[in-house]
């Protein structure tokens, strides 16, 4: 039986990499550079990743805006640096806690734990509103649970005679002052958390052989959801650069990647990535917020170009709280129209647009005011 041979003939893209006798196989790999809008290096694509216009502490939101023009590198230098003062080293950043962390859904214990002590670190001062005092102090606390909760401090309280307020100062404080600046006439309270605190307190207070002054333990009254607590904090150049930071991503997100990559944005470029300080200072503070009904307590970001000279500014808002200003370009040369407004509302989970009535006022759509 004869046998009968078909040729088969086939085309189809064979993926082997070509090869040379003596060389490595060569692949072809399509490389894309692009440029970092912080420290201006041109890198592959792949060392990009995700940045938040508004650092994601501040909420999480269904259509937030995201660049892809920030560097890993840089990313990761604002995480660890001033994304994290900015966040817990604040006002705005406690706000958090009353408006964000305590809803569910819950956050790890380590979490809480971290963020206890952080605020702990950077904040200089927490004091619960208490009647006839300049404040009880207190301190952010962790429970077993996770749950944090507002705590007293190892304190003592002094009235000087004739005076009608009391004064708190902290415990270590008060042991590490001159026993000449502690009158005996004083009136003091305390709140101590060992016997062994209140018998060194006692001992400080009879130093020289003086008499004990009248002692009272001070009564601290649980906080409720309405007690009033006074924040101190400084605004320092850790939070500028995180404020100037979110004002650079909007800049960048709005007008594109090339816009802010231009060398008149270098000077608050090299304040918020390097730490060197503008002259005169680029970031500015003011205690008006930009909805001073306080209906909405979101944040607000804002960017324009100045027409009288040409100035790019924005501000920034947390919370419906301060107002920071961010000179992003004292003097552009050339008058463009821009002008944008973006509100994040924390609870709605929402990102809207602002529409601006006038050129002073800028409100979520949503909002009716009667002016
Ligand atoms: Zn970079």
């Amino acid at each position: 039986m004869g046998t009968t041979s078909t040729r088969i003939s086939s085309q189809r893209n064979l993926r082997i990499a070509s090869y040379v006798p003596g060389h490595a196989p060569v692949h072809m790999v399509k490389m894309t550079l692009r440029k970092c809008i912080y420290c201006l290096a041109e890198k592959d694509s792949n060392q990009f990743n995700k940045e938040h216009v508004l650092n994601n502490a501040f909420g999480k939101y269904d259509n937030t805006p995201t660049l892809n023009c920030v560097c890993i590198q840089c990313n990761d230098f604002f995480g660890c640096g001033i994304d994290r003062q900015l966040a817990r080293g604040t006002f705005e950043g406690l706000l958090r806690y009353s408006e964000m962390i305590r809803k569910p859904p819950p956050r790890s214990v380590d979490d809480a734990k971290r963020f206890v002590d952080d605020v702990n670190r950077m904040i200089d001062g927490l004091r619960l509103a208490y009647p006839g005092s300049e404040g009880v102090l207190v301190a952010l606390g962790m429970m077993p649970t996770g749950e944090i909760k507002v705590v007293p401090v190892p304190q003592v309280g002094f009235r000087m005679e004739g005076q009608k307020h009391w004064t708190s100062l902290p415990l270590l404080e008060v042991m590490d002052m001159n026993a000449d600046e502690l009158s005996p006439h004083d009136e003091v309270m305390y709140y101590v958390e060992t016997k062994d605190q209140l018998d060194a307190l006692k001992r400080k207070l009879c130093v020289g052989g003086r008499s004990l002054p009248p002692l009272q333990e001070l009564p601290i009254l649980p906080p409720t959801d309405s007690t009033l607590l006074d924040v101190e904090w400084t605004v320092n150049d850790e939070v500028r650069r995180g404020v100037a930071k979110i004002a650079l991503n909007y800049a960048a997100f709005k007008e594109g990647a090339d816009f802010v990559l231009d060398s008149r944005f270098d000077e608050l470029r090299n304040y918020v990535r390097f730490g060197r300080p503008p002259s005169p200072p680029l970031v500015s503070t003011s205690v008006r917020p930009p909805d001073r009904s306080k209906t909405s307590n979101g944040h607000y970001i804002k960017l324009e170009m100045q027409k009288r000279d040409s100035c790019v500014a924005a501000h920034v808002s947390l919370f419906n709280t301060l107002t920071y200003r961010v000179v992003l370009v004292k003097n552009y040369g050339l008058y463009r129209p821009l002008a944008h407004g973006t509100y994040y509302d924390p609870q709605a989970r929402s990102v809207t647009e602002l529409t601006s009535i006038d050129r002073r006022l800028w409100l979520p759509p949503s909002i009716t005011y009667t002016l």
